[in-house]
């Protein structure tokens, strides 16, 4: 793959965590002179000291470089998902869906900041979208899960989706509160994901009953099935695959172990996420050039993104603008489809 033909590519980052104390580090850091909080060598040694899988899961959940009380102030606030949506847009990504968690969603003056964010990184790229979507952590209960159903509901038109975790992650899980949770808020036109299959093939079968689910998260233990294969496949969902993360938090012993080709070989439609990218040193572009490794050729990269804003939670008439953006790209990712995509500006 030529690293110059994926930078042409308009890419999409459905999977991306707010990571909200790392990016405030690294925010911070840059009016102190003080360095941020090195990411590259503490995963190295985490990965070193902490068998694969759940436990790096935690131990990646664990670490908070600076206080979470500073993003109660706005600016830091807008600040840090300036961050994250200016590295995004840089690297080539029209469209980030993050996730978000409870504290941001209860804020007043949540949408507002957000959207304040995207309209500042607008300035310097003008086709960038940004969508919120809120995780749901069933073990936080009925009652809380509620109480934040009514946040949701509240704010439609401004979170655009759902993503439910659950406990256990890794073994059958109780699913019965999150179909409550999906069959009301998705009848409201949230779209509906779901974190399953990262580090086993439980729970996969029930996240593909419930209602209004049109993505998951991870999913690639799905490939130890070709049952659960040939369900995703027919259910026509889409599986976001965190290619770096997958192998940094012991999914897969190698990149060249993802299952990822042989998903799309079978007609199963994927997109890509860099999950916690300042945690894991990755970016979006560095995704694609990581599915580009796999063996995606220039096609096949374009559909990831085709496919990506597709099953995005956009409104569909920002999905139709992305659409008309991604078009020349499909009569041949060249110099000429780059400028016309610039000029467009
Ligand atoms: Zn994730």
């Amino acid at each position: 793959m030529n690293p110059d033909t994926v930078s042409l590519i308009p890419k999409v980052d459905l999977h991306v965590h707010q990571e909200s104390s790392p990016r405030l580090d690294r925010v911070l850091s840059r009016s102190t002179p003080r360095e941020p909080f090195d990411w590259q060598s503490w995963s190295a040694d985490m990965i070193a000291r902490t068998p694969p899988g759940i436990e790096r899961l935690r131990e990646l959940a664990s670490v908070h470089p600076v206080p979470q009380e500073l993003d109660q102030d706005p600016e830091l606030f807008i600040a840090r998902h300036v961050d994250l949506f200016s590295e995004a847009a840089s690297d080539g990504a029209v469209l980030v869906e993050v996730r978000c968690g409870r504290k941001s969603v209860r804020r007043p003056d949540f949408i507002p900041l957000f959207r304040e964010a995207e309209r500042r990184v607008r300035m310097h790229h003008p086709h960038f979208h940004a969508e919120p979507v809120m995780m749901f952590k069933l073990w936080y209960g009925e009652h809380e899960t509620e109480s934040l159903m009514s946040e949701c509901l509240r704010l439609a038109g401004g979170v655009a989706g759902i993503d439910f975790v659950y406990e256990p992650y890794d073994r059958e899980a109780d699913w019965s509160l999150a179909y409550r949770v999906a069959d009301r808020l998705s009848s409201e036109g949230f779209g509906i994901t779901a974190h399953v299959g990262e580090f086993s093939t439980a729970n996969i079968r029930s996240a593909l009953k419930m209602p209004g689910l049109s993505r998951i998260g991870h999913g690639l233990q799905a490939a130890e099935s070709p049952e659960l294969l040939n369900l995703i496949g027919e259910s026509g969902i889409l599986v976001e695959c965190c290619l770096t993360s997958n192998v940094k938090l012991g999914a897969v012993r190698e990149l060249e172990d993802h299952p990822i080709r042989r998903m799309m070989d079978l007609g199963i439609r994927v997109g890509l996420g860099t999950d916690d990218p300042v945690q894991l040193c990755t970016t979006i572009g560095a995704e694609y050039a990581r599915a580009g490794d796999l063996g995606l050729g220039d096609a096949e990269l374009l559909r990831v993104s085709t496919d990506a804003v597709q099953a995005s939670f956009l409104p569909e008439d920002a999905k139709a603008r992305l659409r008309t953006l991604l078009e020349p790209f499909e009569h041949g990712l060249t110099a000429e489809g780059r400028k016309a995509f610039e000029s467009d500006v």
